[in-house]
């Protein structure tokens, strides 16, 4: 750190993303990647023409990508905003609505106490309860800036639509946001309700179920009011927020939807198949709609587990916060990766036991 940083940043404590390795030796279980490539189309979407054209700014309006995306959700194309990855919205939101604080749960997404705290907004980390799921009446009549993830991570339970619906019903001085980077995996998105509340704004990514962490696009569905001031904001930083190869490629995936929706519900197959396979290892398996298991073992020591599936090739996610050190997040992979998996899991709590 130099001595000109700015004194509010010195103390902030950065995100940590989840291990990238350069060797691909690894099955890479441990940051909620698609195990899928993107469609054949999307593959075959970039030209010579596409590379030669980078000369030219990208399209700041982005009207056809959100024409598609309209069209896909039933909104209009001023209820979307879009943006470098869905970091690049949730930074704006804490930017935009902190104003008078804001309120998440102690087990969350990461990023949130990190861009509450870039943005000096007062934050509250309200506790999940025992069973590790949100209790909505915690956030009835709050008016703060109210994040949630639904399904929420690393746990990868989900709150049903009544129980959104009324945490942004007894907020109307707020904004709620909405982060559904997992709700294609079984969850139940809000945007249904954006023409209804003023105040939601629901945050979607292309990273997860559009197998596409690698080229950044995310998407905010909302009422025009909210999409207007993160459009001030994109506006005031960098209006070519996504360039042109990936708003070629995101036009693809939208025309692609059927491939992406055989691919979730393989997910989902997948995701069921492995946690009745982790029970019967005797792993404590949370519920989940998303892509990934938080599991646990009373068996083996959470970081332990982690460790020796490392020792084995194999990556998921710890994390060493005390109320979930004990568990492993484990993204879905193929079938045959977490067939690999189980047989490593199976093996080193073998070696535990003896
Ligand atoms: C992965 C993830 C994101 C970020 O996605 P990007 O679009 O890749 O920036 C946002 N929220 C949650 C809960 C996530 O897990």
């Amino acid at each position: 750190m130099s001595r000109f940083l700015k004194e509010q940043y010195k103390s902030l404590e950065v995100y940590t993303p989840g291990e990238q390795p350069k060797d691909t030796q690894y099955i890479k279980l441990n940051t909620n990647e698609s195990p899928y490539p993107p469609a054949p189309s999307v593959v075959e979407a970039l030209g010579k023409q596409d590379v030669e054209n980078l000369r030219l700014y990208s399209d700041p309006t982005l009207s056809t990508l959100k024409g598609k995306l309209a069209a896909l959700y039933g909104v209009e194309s001023e209820n979307i905003f879009l943006s470098n990855g869905s970091d690049d919205i949730l930074n704006f939101a804490f930017m935009a609505f902190g104003q008078k604080g804001a309120l998440f749960p102690d087990i969350t997404y990461g990023f949130y106490t990190v861009f509450a705290e870039l943005h000096a907004v007062e934050y509250e980390e309200i506790p999940l309860r025992e069973d590790f799921t949100i209790d909505y009446k915690d956030y009835l009549n709050k008016n703060k800036l109210i994040v949630i993830a639904n399904p929420n991570a690393p746990t990868g339970n989900s709150r049903p639509l009544e129980e959104i619906e009324e945490i942004i019903r007894t907020n109307p001085d707020s904004v709620v946001v909405i982060d559904e980077a997992y709700v294609d995996f079984g969850g139940t998105s809000a945007c249904k309700l954006i023409n209804k509340y003023e105040n939601l704004l629901t945050v979607r990514t292309f990273s997860k179920s559009r197998s596409m962490a690698g080229a950044r696009l995310g998407y905010a569905i909302g009422a025009k009011g909210l999409i207007d001031d993160l459009m001030r904001l994109k506006f005031s930083t960098n209006p070519y927020n996504i360039n042109r190869l990936t708003t070629t490629l995101g036009e693809a995936t939208a025309d692609a939807e059927d491939y992406y929706m055989e691919k979730c519900k393989e997910i989902i197959r997948v995701r069921e198949y492995t946690a009745e396979k982790l029970k019967g290892l005797g792993f404590e398996v949370l519920p989940s709609k998303a892509n990934f298991l938080f599991a646990k073992s009373n068996d083996i020591d959470g970081e332990k587990l982690y460790k020796e599936l490392k020792a084995r090739g194999i990556l998921v996610r710890h994390f060493t916060k005390e109320r979930i050190c004990q568990f492993n997040r484990i993204t879905i992979g193929t079938q045959e990766q977490m067939e690999q998996f189980l047989l490593a899991a199976e093996e080193i709590l073998k070696g535990e036991k003896q």
